[in-house]
């Protein structure tokens, strides 16, 4: 059983897989950012006018070339991803799948440690961004929207999009990162990003002041940023910037100046307001848990690594101990049989390239286990996915260390 992605490598070649997986984060991003977009800065532009941060609309040239920049950053985002999905076919990379391994406290550590080290990384490299040279040479194309849309958040020149978001996949190499928190920390990145540059702010008054939710930015905070370029470089939290004395001397008398004017002006009650904010945050969760979901099945997808291990060392169903029933025995011993003589003549014989290797193997996989499907219950090929898997595992860690 193959991915998507994976199948159509096979059959394409790897640029249609780095072309199909860029198309997914692209959507992935563009699908909330454009509903975002559509509610206000379209079909109720008029309504929400009073929560827009700058009181003018940026023209459709900045946001044609936003659109632009984020289909380029999506190429170079899909290439990362599948960088990191090739390494951990190799056995590198500490993507795992069954919570136990490491327990809930890890996993929701795990996730918390992501967004504060991004929050970290990011800060220092936005300000690093900010150094004459690299402003103008790179970070220039993120500043040239200085009325942020929705669509800005993906809008960097293609080595900057890299830089910024480089120490995800290489703290997925060092770190355990379990597959569900790795998919909420790209979906919380996500809109973070995309809330924060939508020009609106929504927050109530005395936010930027409460004890407690100082610490979080708001889409004021970053507004500011692209009008001025300069001061207020954090990402998700406003602790490097209040500790390096970066933010706007402004930031909070002007936040209040915001907040008051959409009180003056109630055009949405705010019962009306609560009810469609909350439309918006399900609207958003769906649409990225729906391809979030695709990408996750995806890396899920790749657990299995080389292919000669996986078709020679996981193949023997009895080496496995399943229990089988005395009729299921010799069924599969009879498959075992027939698809290890099909590797042997097609494969391990063969002197065709790598990767025509591959693609036999993976053919003669799926014929095998859409064969095994027939004679073993649900419950068994279920046990015998994961053990083939686990073997795997295994196989890989004799091999390399
Ligand atoms: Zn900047
Ligand atoms: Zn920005």
């Amino acid at each position: 059983m193959h991915s998507i992605i994976e199948n159509i490598g096979l059959q394409f070649g790897p640029g249609a897989a780095w072309l199909l997986t860029s198309t997914m984060i692209f959507l992935r991003f563009a699908i909330p950012a454009s509903l975002v977009f559509l509610l206000v800065y379209k079909w109720k532009r008029k309504e929400w006018f009073a929560w827009k941060i700058q009181q003018r609309f940026p023209k459709s040239s900045q946001i044609r070339q936003e659109i632009t920049y984020s289909l380029l950053t999506s190429l170079l985002f899909g290439g990362m991803a599948l960088g990191v999905f090739f390494l951990r076919k190799m056995g590198y990379g500490q993507l795992y799948f069954e919570v136990a391994e490491y327990g809930w406290v890890y996993w929701f550590l795990s996730l918390a440690f992501l967004i504060v080290a991004h929050d970290t990384y990011f800060y220092w490299m936005h300000r690093l961004m900010h150094h004459p040279k690299l402003y103008r040479r790179f970070h220039l194309v993120h500043h040239k929207s200085t009325n942020p849309t929705p669509y800005t958040s993906f809008s960097f020149h293609p080595l900057e999009s890299v830089l910024e978001f480089a120490i995800i996949p290489v703290l997925t190499l060092i770190l355990p990162v379990h597959a569900a928190v790795f998919f909420l920390f790209t979906l919380w990145s996500i809109l973070f990003n995309v809330l924060g540059h939508t020009g609106y702010e929504i927050s109530p008054s005395g936010f930027t002041r409460h004890r407690l939710f100082k610490w979080l930015n708001t889409p004021t905070h970053h507004n500011m940023h692209h009008h001025h370029a300069r001061f207020n470089y954090g990402l998700y939290f406003n602790f490097w910037d209040r500790v390096m004395g970066t933010n706007h001397p402004d930031y909070d008398q002007y936040f209040e100046s915001v907040v008051e004017r959409a009180g003056k002006k109630p055009n949405v009650p705010l019962r009306q307001q609560t009810t469609k904010a909350a439309a918006v945050i399900v609207l958003l969760l769906c649409s990225s848990v729906a391809f979030g979901q695709m990408t996750l099945n995806d890396i899920k997808q790749g657990r299995y690594g080389t292919p000669e291990y996986r078709t020679q060392q996981v193949d023997s169903l009895m080496r496995v101990g399943l229990p089988l029933r005395a009729d299921q025995i010799s069924k599969v011993h009879d498959i075992n049989l027939r698809y290890s003589k099909r590797v042997e003549d097609e494969v391990v014989k063969s002197d065709a390239s790598d990767w025509t290797k591959y693609r036999r193997l993976s053919k003669i996989q799926d014929a095998k286990d859409k064969e095994l499907k027939t004679i073993l219950n649900a419950t068994q090929f279920e046990k015998y996915a994961t053990k083939r898997d686990e073997l795997f595992w295994k196989g890989i860690q004799d091999f390399f260390f």
